[in-house]
């Protein structure tokens, strides 16, 4: 951590600039005490010089003699040796005593006021930066203990820089986590409740019947044309609860993220061919033909078993909502950056105030012939495009028929074309 960086705590770098003041402030202080301790030694020397000059006029001494003495500055070895036989050495004890004690009691006073006062403005100054700091911190942790309770309306001050700032982005950084997993959990189990509440209520109808078929059974079991039908809507009842289930369980893995895909090069004629392989008898049976067109070196990179499925899904609602002699077409081609397969029919087409719900979920359309379908084929089929990176757009007009186009990006490398 570097002080440039320490610096630019809003706090810290106002108490730095008290300390530079403070510091700028110490050599006049001692200018102003250096001559304070001048002026006092020079009325010191004063009252000496005084006293020494009033001595030898009272022996007699001329004027001018003592004039010369008192301006002399050179110490030759016979004044020292005076000194020195007279007793006025710096070992004398008690020498200049009275003149001393009055020098300190004269400077002593400034000198403690000096020191006190700069030991205030340190105290104070580092007192009011500690509290500053301490009232900052304080704040912290009250809105740290509000995101612990999951109250996220509040936030760290994003003005905070240096160390401090540091510290409270780390700690964003932490509450951003924990709110998007808070988030996550909440909408995983509003998740988790809406596919129960779904399950359960399209169970009720095909369990209801099949409770119904299975009375009716044993209430006639000696009437073989009864049996045999309600046999056999139970059968279809139960075909239904599986096809429903399962679309069910794929959707619900799909979103809860529990499916890996695993994607590979799957060139298009294969893949269209998988997706309609299924379908092929019942077109045929019921008069309607399905057209695969497209690049046959065209490849696109995909899950092949679940792409095959959402593609199916497509072209399943294709058959369901064309009349006998309709046209179901699988075509792909590829555009800068992605790969598309459009799957058009000239069937009924989709009423303007249904295009917008027909991928949610358990959504049927009002005028749609199918009565079979549970309105789980789009948005499995959604989920599976989207889950790889994909999307799925859809355009129709009513009477003319529908085109669902599912784009995909271009595989890795952006390497497409076998
Ligand atoms: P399902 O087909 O089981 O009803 P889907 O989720 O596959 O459920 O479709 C939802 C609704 O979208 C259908 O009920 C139908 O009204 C409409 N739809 C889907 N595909 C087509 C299509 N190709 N032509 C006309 N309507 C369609």
């Amino acid at each position: 951590m570097t002080p440039a960086h320490i610096l630019r705590d809003r706090t810290l770098r106002r108490f730095a600039v008290f300390l530079a003041l403070i510091a700028a402030a110490l050599p006049a202080a001692a200018l102003a005490f250096s001559l304070l301790a001048q002026r006092t030694a020079q009325a010191m020397l004063l009252e000496r010089d005084g006293a020494v000059a009033s001595a030898l006029l009272a022996q007699g001494m001329a004027e001018n003699d003592i004039a010369a003495a008192l301006a002399a500055s050179e110490v030759s070895g016979a004044g020292r040796a005076l000194l020195a036989r007279i007793g006025r050495t710096a070992a004398t004890p008690g020498l200049l005593l009275p003149e001393l004690a009055g020098y300190r009691q004269a400077v002593l006073p400034a000198a403690l006021a000096a020191a006190g006062l700069l030991a205030a403005l340190l105290l104070g100054g580092a007192l009011v930066f500690a509290r500053a700091q301490a009232a900052r911190l304080a704040g912290a942790e009250r809105l740290l203990h509000r995101y612990a309770e999951g109250d996220f309306s509040a936030r760290l001050p994003r003005d905070a820089e240096g160390p401090l700032g540091s510290l409270f982005a780390a700690a964003e950084e932490l509450a951003t986590m924990l709110q998007a997993k808070t988030e996550a959990e909440h909408r995983a189990r509003q998740f988790l409740k809406q596919t129960i509440a779904d399950i359960s209520h399209q169970l009720k109808t095909p369990l209801a019947a099949l409770g119904l078929y299975q009375e009716i059974i044993a209430a006639e079991p000696d009437n073989a044309d009864a049996v045999r039908a309600f046999a056999g809507k139970a059968g279809d009842a139960l075909l239904r609860m599986e096809s429903l289930i399962q679309a069910m369980l794929k959707i619900t893995r799909l979103d809860a993220g529990s499916i890996r895909f695993a994607p590979a090069a799957c060139p298009l004629p294969d893949l269209a061919g998988r997706a309609v392989r299924d379908l092929l008898t019942r077109a045929e049976r019921e008069g309607k033909r399905i057209q695969l067109e497209g690049d046959p070196a065209l490849t696109l990179w995909c899950d092949p078993d679940w792409t095959a499925e959402a593609l199916g899904n497509l072209v399943k609602n294709g058959l369901d909502h064309t009349a006998a002699g309709g046209l179901v077409q699988v075509t792909w081609r590829h555009t800068p950056g992605m790969v598309q397969v459009q799957v058009a029919d000239n069937g009924s087409g989709i009423a303007p105030e249904d295009i917008h719900h027909i991928f949610k979920r358990f959504y049927r359309g009002r005028s749609g012939p199918d009565a079979r379908g549970a309105g789980l084929g789009l948005p499995l089929a959604r989920a599976i495009v989207e889950g790889q990176g994909g999307a799925v757009t859809v355009q129709s007009t009513p009477g003319q028929g529908s085109v669902f186009a599912v784009s995909f990006p271009d595989g890795p490398d952006g390497l497409t074309e076998l």
